[in-house]
């Protein structure tokens, strides 16, 4: 029988596995910390636990991250990774530096089944949801690359798949990111990127603890987003909204962030600026501006820099706070939007 990964379990189910074998509680708490806080993951390697145990767990039990299967570098510092799972299924995750601290995007689920026709994942389909051991075992995967100081990042659940779809692995992950014990990264450094589930959302007004948000709104009528999300048709905008002004209404500190891919002559325009502005009257947000990154084969374009500039002026001048997200690793696609492995092209990275 195949050993099972440990990878993803919580310091509580640890623990229970630990006297289930007829320890005591406290071997648990030292395996835990050996995977999440010091990330050691061979048998042989965790000194700190007594060679009898380790070799009962080695009979049974392995802790195995990702494979990198393989690594693009950026000419802008930007890393590509592709990661392979044990089911031979493939994700990407992208490490951006940054001056003041660098982040790692991460995938969500293998694939994407929202159908954003701006997407480049949306063309895999979603094949599945991630397991919470590899969501946290891309972002140790990219710490034992040497390029991630450990604590000490951003993490967006930017790359492939909607989170919100994925909720329950998904906040599993989160509680092993931040739990002080382990990988003790800041509740705030952590963004959640949705196309906007809204029923999830809901659910998450009664969270005690959640990451930040990030929504994708992308337009401003229901006509154009029905067309390029097609989650709009089970919640549209108003929905979207209603749920987002009640988000953070408990924390005036903090704000939600709204999404808003610029695609050339459809969702461009100085009206749509203006809709936008007073789409978000009352809800504390900012707003994330992506000029579109081209992807081959779909039907959008990028807006010329002096359309991104004016509609942000739109925005600015009605108090809005605007920020145009520099598009990074643009020459290896890994930017928004751009994360696809297609298994027809066998290789791996499509463009
Ligand atoms: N599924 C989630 C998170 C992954 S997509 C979501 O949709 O929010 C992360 C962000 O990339 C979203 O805001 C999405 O609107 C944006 N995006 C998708 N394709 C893009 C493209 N071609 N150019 C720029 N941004 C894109
Ligand atoms: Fe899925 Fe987000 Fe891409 Fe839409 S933009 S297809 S929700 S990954």
């Amino acid at each position: 029988m195949k050993r099972k990964n440990l990878l993803g379990l919580s310091r509580q189910e640890l623990v229970a596995l630990a006297v289930e074998m007829g320890e005591r509680p406290f071997r648990g708490k030292q395996l835990y910390h050996q995977i999440y806080r010091r990330r050691i993951f061979k048998w042989t390697e965790m000194t700190d636990l007594p060679v009898a145990f380790r070799e009962r767990l080695a009979r049974d039990f392995r802790v195995t991250l990702p494979s990198v299967a393989n690594r693009q570098d950026s000419s802008d510092g930007s890393v590509k990774f592709l990661m392979e799972l044990e089911d031979g299924l493939r994700i990407e995750s992208v490490y951006i530096p940054e001056p003041s601290r660098d982040t790692l995007c991460i995938s969500s689920q293998v694939g994407c089944g929202v159908g954003c026709t701006f997407c480049m994942t949306a063309r895999m389909g979603l094949l599945r949801n991630l397991k919470p051991g590899e969501i946290v075992g891309q972002v140790l995967g990219v710490i034992q690359e040497k390029l991630l100081t450990p604590g000490v990042f951003n993490v967006v659940f930017m790359g492939m798949g909607e989170p919100l779809y994925n909720y329950r692995n998904v906040m599993r992950a989160f509680q092993l990111l931040t739990d002080p014990e382990g990988m003790n990264l800041s509740r705030r450094k952590i963004t959640i990127s949705t196309s906007g589930v809204a029923p999830v959302l809901e659910k998450m007004l009664g969270e005690e603890f959640t990451p930040n948000l990030a929504i994708s709104l992308n337009a401003t009528t229901g006509e154009l987003r029905d067309r390029i999300m097609p989650i709009n048709r089970k919640w549209n905008i108003e929905d979207l909204l209603n749920v987002c002004g009640r988000l953070y209404r408990d924390d005036p500190r903090r704000r939600l962030t709204f999404e808003y891919v610029l695609l050339k002559n459809e969702n461009d325009s100085d009206r749509d600026a203006v809709r936008l502005a007073n789409l978000l009257k009352g809800i504390p947000a900012k707003v994330n501006v992506l000029p579109y990154n081209p992807n081959s084969g779909l039907p959008h374009s990028r807006p010329d820099p002096e359309r991104v500039q004016r509609f942000c002026r739109i925005l600015t001048e009605r108090q809005v706070a605007v920020f145009v997200r520099k598009t990074r690793g643009d020459d290896i696609s890994a930017a928004c939007g751009q994360l696809a492995w297609l298994r027809s092209e066998g290789v791996g990275i499509a463009t």
